[in-house]
C-alpha cells in the first residue's frame, strides 16, 4: 500500500509518484490532494484569481486536428474573422472592466496578411488601453498557433508578452493518432522552444481523456511541463465534437463523463503540486462538462479564469467541442456571472493586474546564480 500523505509531503516527484496520485479514487484521498494543491497555490501565487478576457477573433484554420470542431475539413462551419474595430472595442471593454489582461485566440494561419493583422491589433491595443491603472495597457496573450521564429519576434515586439500553445499530449504516438501526418509533434515542441527564446511567458497544456491515453501519458505530460520550463498551463477534458472524425466516440464518452471530469481536476491539482509557481487556468471545457466546472478548477489549485469576450454573434462559429457554454450571452453577463462564481469559492479577483506567472520571474532569479 502506498501512503498518499508521504507522497504529498515530498518536494520532488517521480513519475510513479505522479501516477499514484492520478490513480487515487477515494473521495477522502482526492480531498487531501485538492487541499495540498490549494495550500501550495496559496504559498506560491496567493489566493487571488486573475482574469484574461478571451477574444476568439477568427476560426479560419489550416490545420485538421481530428478532435477539433473548427478543423479545416469541417465544411459546416461558417468562417469569420473579426475586424479591427470589433477587436479593439472588446479590448477596451476588457480594460474598462478591470480585467488587466486579454487573450487573442484563433484558428491557425501563417500567411503574412494574418501576422500583419495581429501585429497591428496588438500595437493598437497596447496604446489604446493605457490608463492610470494600466500604464502599459492591457497584458496581451496570444494563442495563434505554430509560427516561425521571425513571426514570433514580430508579435513579441508588437507588445504581446505571453503566448499559449498547447502540446495537446506529450506522447508522440498519441499525437500522431490525433493529427494528420503533416502536423508534427516535433514541430510543436520546437515552437515552444522558439517562444521561450523570443522572451514570451509560455503556456502550454493538454487535453485529458483521449482514447488510448494512459495515466502514465498524463504523468509524462506534467513532467513535460516541468522539463520545458513552462510558465502557464491550460488543460481541460477532451469533449467530442460531432462534426469531426472522432464523432463515433460520442456514446462511449457519455458514459465516461464523470471519470474524465474527475481526472481533469486531479490533473490540475497534481500539476500545481509538482510545478508550484506557475499560472493554471480553470478552463471553459470544464464548465462545458459541468456548470460548476470552472469553480471546481479553482478549488483544485487553478488561479486564472478566461471569461469569454468574443462578440455574441460569432460565438457559435467557434465551437471546438459540443456544449460550449454562454453562446448567447453578452460580455457584461459573463462578467457579472464570473464575479459571483469566483466569490462563491471564497476567492477575490485581482483587478487591473496583468497577473504574470510567478514562475517566469522566479526562474530568472534562479538563473542569475
Ligand atoms: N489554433 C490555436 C488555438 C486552438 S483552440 C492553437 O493551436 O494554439 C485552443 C485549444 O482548444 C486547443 O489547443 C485544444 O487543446 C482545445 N480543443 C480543441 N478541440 C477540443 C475538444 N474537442 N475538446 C476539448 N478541447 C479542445
Amino acid at each position: 500500500m502506498y501512503d498518499i500523505d508521504n507522497i504529498l509531503n515530498q518536494t520532488g516527484f517521480t513519475k510513479s509518484d505522479i501516477i499514484e496520485l492520478l490513480s487515487v479514487e477515494d473521495k477522502g484521498e482526492i480531498d487531501k490532494i485538492r487541499l495540498r494543491a490549494y495550500e501550495i497555490m496559496k504559498q506560491n501565487c496567493g489566493e487571488e484569481v486573475y482574469l484574461r478576457g478571451l477574444i476568439e477573433f477568427s476560426n479560419y484554420c489550416i490545420n485538421d486536428c481530428y478532435y477539433c470542431g473548427i478543423r479545416k475539413s469541417n465544411s459546416n462551419v461558417e468562417r469569420y474573422i473579426l475586424n479591427k474595430d470589433e477587436i479593439i472595442e472588446s479590448a477596451k471593454w476588457c480594460a474598462d472592466n478591470g480585467y488587466g489582461s486579454l487573450v487573442l485566440q484563433s484558428g491557425e494561419r501563417t500567411d503574412d496578411q494574418f501576422i500583419d493583422f495581429i501585429e497591428d491589433i496588438v500595437r493598437t491595443i497596447k496604446t489604446e488601453t493605457r490608463s492610470q491603472k494600466l500604464p502599459e495597457g492591457l497584458g496581451v496573450t496570444l494563442c495563434v498557433g505554430e509560427q516561425t521564429l521571425e513571426n514570433y519576434k514580430r508579435l513579441y515586439n508588437a507588445g504581446s508578452h505571453r503566448y499559449l500553445l498547447r502540446i495537446e499530449t506529450s506522447s508522440e504516438k498519441l499525437y500522431a493518432e490525433l493529427h494528420p501526418d503533416y502536423q508534427s509533434f516535433q514541430k510543436r515542441v520546437e515552437c515552444l522552444k522558439l517562444l521561450k527564446l523570443t522572451g514570451f511567458q509560455v503556456g502550454t497544456g493538454v487535453m485529458i481523456g483521449f482514447p488510448n491515453q494512459t495515466l502514465e501519458d498524463l504523468a509524462n505530460d506534467i513532467l513535460f511541463f516541468k522539463e520545458m520550463d513552462i510558465d502557464m498551463i491550460g488543460m481541460g477534458p477532451y469533449i467530442v465534437h460531432n462534426q469531426t472524425p472522432m464523432s463515433d466516440l460520442s456514446d462511449i464518452y457519455k458514459g465516461r463523463k464523470q471519470e474524465i471530469y474527475q481526472l481533469a481536476l486531479k490533473m490540475i491539482a497534481i500539476t500545481r503540486i509538482v510545478l508550484k509557481d506557475v499560472n493554471i487556468a480553470a478552463t471553459t471545457a470544464l464548465q462545458a462538462m459541468y456548470p460548476m466546472g470552472r469553480e471546481a478548477g479553482l478549488m483544485y489549485g487553478a488561479n486564472i479564469i478566461m471569461p469569454l469576450l468574443t462578440p455574441t454573434g460569432v460565438r457559435e462559429q467557434y465551437q471546438l467541442y459540443e456544449g460550449k457554454p454562454c453562446l448567447d450571452e453578452f460580455s457584461s453577463d459573463c462578467f457579472e456571472c464570473i464575479q459571483r462564481r469566483i466569490e462563491s469559492t471564497g476567492r477575490t479577483i485581482a483587478k487591473d493586474a496583468w497577473g504574470d506567472p510567478k514562475h517566469f520571474f522566479n526562474d530568472h532569479l534562479r538563473s542569475d546564480f
